[in-house]
């Protein structure tokens, strides 16, 4: 491969489109896939005659809002319908080269397909993710993710094909990870937040320092919301003495659609490939770039299942305008799952503002548990904590302290701050760890 390794573009003519420039280059992709879409799946096809609309309605990228949404829903009905692939699907299996499926943590896992230029381009958008960090040929990459299944586990043949050498590590357990960051001192690891963070922490209890016995440069964090809190993303920087970088992606598009630049001021998404809405949660009313919202996406070039107008269940922003870094592609801001999401008097809470203000204070490990239950037919909060072994101050004044901090930043207080010793809570789990436990028996969802 003959690319400069000062250019800091991956695909500098694609990255820096002017925005014109982009958006005409959606329109002409959006119009080929819905008609695609309509010619070729019969989910498509039923839906739109129904709706009322034709492939040819499209003129403008605004046109795509007289467009039927679908979800989640709509894949686990449609999904072993009439064929393997599902009524959704527009290729017959012959074109599908490789399927992932969803964790299958809210419902039955969905299947997502690909063709085999799906699967290129997937991965050529991985790269230049990758790129995008600044992970260059000659550095040394572990893939610390699961490989069952999974999206995330293909993402790794993304660095392969930009030239780094990659040590495919999966969730190896934490000591033979470990074993491999010391013996191979790899530069680059990528894995969960909340891992990322205990990782760390093991290391530094076994004997090793992270900053000195190891060799990483760059830790990629996705999967939970961890990398996008300033917060918890600096507590990692400081144990690793790294540079922490966010990804974000979805089972049913790619391992990550969207990635942090340098700027980490929100995360790029591959605009090229996914056209973003942003909706109001609760009347699906269309808002402008810029407003929070649920997202909804479409995308643009995957032939194999598209998903036209697919509400993700993310709540967040994008931001249009251009970035620092000189990438034109839009900036996705991300809050939280609608279904993390709780309101208390009124308040929309995210389970990610309260781990931001856990993160923030001094004097406690940072550890936290969050309980949403009921009282009088109302919703509630309760966090529990860990306290540092060295902090001299007592329980009560160190819940006194977190119930102010939660009050200011969120307006309204928890019903209780449980405080805990150092280790005194189970949520070091490895890779990936539960801290909201719903206890509530009503049905909240919205
Ligand atoms: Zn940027």
């Amino acid at each position: 491969m003959s690319r400069d390794i000062n250019n800091k573009f991956w695909d500098e003519e694609l990255e820096t489109l002017p925005r014109e420039e982009l958006e005409k280059r959606q329109l002409a992709d959006l119009q080929e896939i819905v008609k695609f879409a309509y010619e070729n799946s019969p989910y498509y096809k039923r839906s739109f005659d129904e709706a009322g609309v034709k492939p040819e309605d499209i003129k403008t990228l605004k046109d795509i809002q007289k467009f039927p949404f679908i979800n989640k829903k709509t894949q686990r009905d449609t999904q072993g319908v009439g064929s393997f692939l599902g009524e959704l699907a527009a290729v017959s299996e012959e074109d599908v080269v490789f399927i992932s499926t969803s964790s299958g943590s809210t419902g039955v896992p969905t299947m997502s397909p690909f063709t085999k230029k799906d699967f290129d381009e997937f991965q050529d958008t991985e790269s230049r993710w990758f790129w995008q960090i600044g992970m260059r040929p000659n550095d040394r990459y572990v893939h610390a993710l699961n490989f069952s299944l999974y999206v995330g586990g293909p993402d790794v043949i993304g660095a392969q094909n930009l030239g780094a050498l990659c040590i495919w590590g999966g969730t190896l357990p934490s000591e033979r990870l470990l074993f491999v960051l010391k013996t191979y001192q790899p530069t680059v690891i990528w894995t969960s937040p909340s891992y990322a963070w205990q990782l760390g922490e093991k290391a530094l209890k076994s004997g090793i320092d992270p900053k000195k016995d190891l060799n990483i440069k760059k830790i990629i964090v996705a999967g939970e919301l961890g990398g996008s809190i300033d917060a918890t993303r600096k507590a990692i920087e400081d144990i690793w003495g790294a540079e922490v970088y966010d990804f974000y992606g979805l089972s049913d598009i790619f391992g990550a659609c969207a990635a942090m630049c340098e700027a980490k001021d929100g995360l790029h998404i591959a605009e090229n490939h996914i056209l973003v809405e942003t909706i109001d949660i609760h009347t699906g009313e269309i808002l402008e770039p810029g407003q929070v919202g649920e997202l909804v996406f479409t995308t643009l070039r995957k032939h194999a299942r598209p998903l036209i107008r697919f509400r993700t269940g993310d709540i967040g922003r994008i931001d249009n305008t251009k970035c620092s870094c000189g990438r034109t592609h839009g900036r996705i801001h991300i809050l939280g799952r609608k279904d993390d999401m709780f309101i208390v008097s009124a308040v929309n809470v995210f389970p990610s503002d309260i781990e931001a203000v856990i993160r923030e204070q001094d004097g406690i490990t940072g550890e936290y548990l969050i309980r949403i239950f009921e009282r009088d037919f109302t919703n509630k909060y309760a966090v529990e904590i860990e306290k540092n072994a060295d902090n001299p101050k007592s329980d009560d004044e160190v819940a006194a302290e977190v119930t102010a901090a939660l009050k200011a930043r969120i307006g309204v207080k928890p019903a209780r701050v449980v405080v805990n010793p150092d280790g005194g809570l189970d949520t070091r789990s490895e890779h990936k760890s539960r801290r909201v436990i719903d206890e509530r028996t009503l049905d909240y969802s919205i």
